[in-house]
């Protein structure tokens, strides 16, 4: 299919009514849905906030921060896309008013706009549009799906629907909105209710701007009555209004939107042929796995953010993918680190076929993290150590078997007398925040003979960090002397990357972010390894 700049199409999708409609999903649905169809499609997720990315949110207010190929610390949907999708994003595929007000206030200051007063129109809206078509440049993509953050009737999201007024009135059927409404059932009036939805695209229609299609989030069927009443108030057609019905997986999503032909009404809204049905038989097989499977294993997740599922998004995920290529359901069992004691970790982590100890920063729930890993090694447990839990698994390894008693990270202690964690050299001379880890994707050379080597069939690697500290290298030759070996190692830096014990079922450390790669169609090696470890050890 022939693209340029000038055929590729811009869908942008908005929400109404409030936040946590899953516009991410709905995006990633229809992209797959387009993606399955042999067009080629990218998602790009506008966010309404002055950051200029989430690196520097607290997991508390904003879920996981995602990391891309390219280093981009992201919003958590950008993980959705991905899963997906199967094709990797760029910093491009994430603005925030944060990056947009930066550039245009760099602009200034090098005089671009000499003489000029600098507005929020058209300054502004110019350099939405401007991020928003650089995706297409290329000719690269056939679609081009940009998500809103926010909710409709937000001052903060006023400047990015004035922008896509604008581009809507420029591109004509070169572009679409789908809004994404919330029409709630009242319990007492036994009644779905389509006010919201009307005020929300009013508001919308006062900003210049009228939905193309609408995708209404329901927990209970849309009948054709109130299907019609919100096509007659809200001006679009009945094939339009399409019902996303709450469903118990996000990867069912694309069949249902297929289901309600979403794409179709996309397609035709576009003048584009619709000449078969997207293809879409391995994610159907992968639904029906997910369905039936014929085990059922429980798995520990040790991090200190354990009440909030979002902070470990793309773990939880990864091991969704890895559960239903072995036929397997992951039950995940999230425990608080800072609630483990010496006195409890046992009854804590009993039963668990495998433990996680998740990524994180800080000192709050360290021990307990510890004390989690001297229960799994001791008790041959799979354990799986994901960046700070690999660093906690070399120091539990440094206290408690190489007998360095205060052996820490000097993230946690700058005095500790045995420091096997310590900062990277380069991050030394850093002392700003925002984007200054180290971020992307780094090669890692693997052990001939090693575990890891075995499972990802190859000894020549890539995986995505995002951390400043690192195994201390001074250190190397006890570890190694002991059973707890360096199978991975960056190239360039010799940096540790991965660590795996001799004599143990299956124990791996990794300074990296496996779980930023594991996708539907590509499961992570890694966690489709653990879990087959885990499983095995089923009673
Ligand atoms: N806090 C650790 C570091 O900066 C680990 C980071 C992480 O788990 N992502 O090295």
């Amino acid at each position: 299919m022939p693209t340029s700049t000038e055929t590729t199409k811009y869908i942008f999708v908005t929400g109404g009514v409030t936040s946590s409609l899953g516009k991410g999903i709905i995006s990633a649905s229809l992209a797959k849905l387009l993606q399955a169809r042999g067009y080629t499609v990218t998602i790009q997720k506008l966010d309404p906030y002055i950051n200029i990315d989430p690196g520097t949110l607290n997991p508390y207010e904003h879920g996981e921060c995602y990391v891309t190929e390219d280093g981009a610390e992201t919003d958590l949907d950008l993980g959705h896309y991905e899963r997906f999708l199967n094709t990797p994003t760029s910093q491009a595929n994430n603005v925030t008013t944060g990056k947009i007000y930066q550039s245009v206030i760099e602009k200034e200051r090098r005089g671009d706009y000499l003489g000029e007063t600098v507005q929020v129109i058209p300054h502004i809206t110019d350099e939405i549009k401007h991020r928003i078509q650089l995706l297409g440049e290329n000719g690269q993509f056939d679609f081009v799906i940009t998500e809103i953050g926010g909710t409709v009737g937000d001052i903060e999201s006023l400047p990015y629907i004035e922008a896509i007024r604008q581009l809507k009135w420029d591109m004509g059927v070169r572009s679409l909105v789908i809004h994404l409404t919330l029409i709630p059932y009242l319990a007492a009036a036994r009644e779905l209710k389509t006010k919201p939805t009307q005020h929300s695209v009013k508001t919308m229609l006062e900003y210049g701007v009228q939905p193309d299609i609408l995708v209404c989030r329901t927990e209970r069927p849309l009948n054709d009555n109130i299907k019609s009443k919100i096509a007659l108030f809200c001006n679009v057609d009945v094939s339009s209004v399409i019902e996303s019905i709450d469903t118990s997986s996000i990867y069912k999503v694309p069949l249902l939107m297929r289901q309600e032909k979403l794409d179709i009404v996309v397609l035709k809204k576009m003048k584009l042929p619709v000449t078969c049905m997207p293809e879409m038989k391995k994610w159907q097989a992968f639904i029906e796995k997910l369905e039936s499977p014929t085990h059922t294993i429980e798995i520990g997740l040790v991090g200190k953010y354990a009440e909030l599922v979002d902070s470990y998004k793309s773990i939880i995920e990864s091991l969704i993918h890895a559960g239903t290529e072995n036929d397997c359901k992951v039950d995940l069992r999230l425990i608080h680190s800072e609630q483990i004691d010496e006195n409890n970790v046992e009854e804590k982590l009993k039963g668990l076929k495998g433990v996680i100890v998740a990524p994180g920063f800080g000192d709050r729930g360290i021990d307990g993290k510890i004390l989690s890993i001297t229960y799994v090694r001791e008790n041959q447990i799979p354990f799986f150590g994901i960046c700070l839990g690999m660093q906690c698994a070399v120091i539990e390894f440094a206290r408690n078997v190489l007998s360095l008693h205060h052996a820490h990270s000097t993230e946690m202690d700058p005095d500790t007398t045995d420091p096997v964690i310590d900062i990277m050299e380069e991050q030394k001379k850093i002392h700003t925040k925002g984007g200054t880890m180290r971020l992307g994707s780094y090669p890692c050379n693997l052990a001939d003979n090693s575990k890891v080597a075995a499972i990802y069939g190859s000894t020549t690697i890539a995986e995505r960090h995002r951390h400043r500290f690192e195994f201390n290298n001074a250190y190397l030759e006890a570890f190694q002397q002991h059973g707890m070996l360096a199978t991975g190692i960056n190239p360039d830096s010799e940096l540790v990357e991965i660590v795996e014990l001799q004599g143990h079922p299956w124990f791996v450390g990794v300074q990296f972010h496996p779980e930023y790669k594991s996708t539907v169609a590509a499961p992570h090696p890694l966690f489709i390894d653990f879990v087959r470890a885990a499983l095995s050890g089923k009673a």
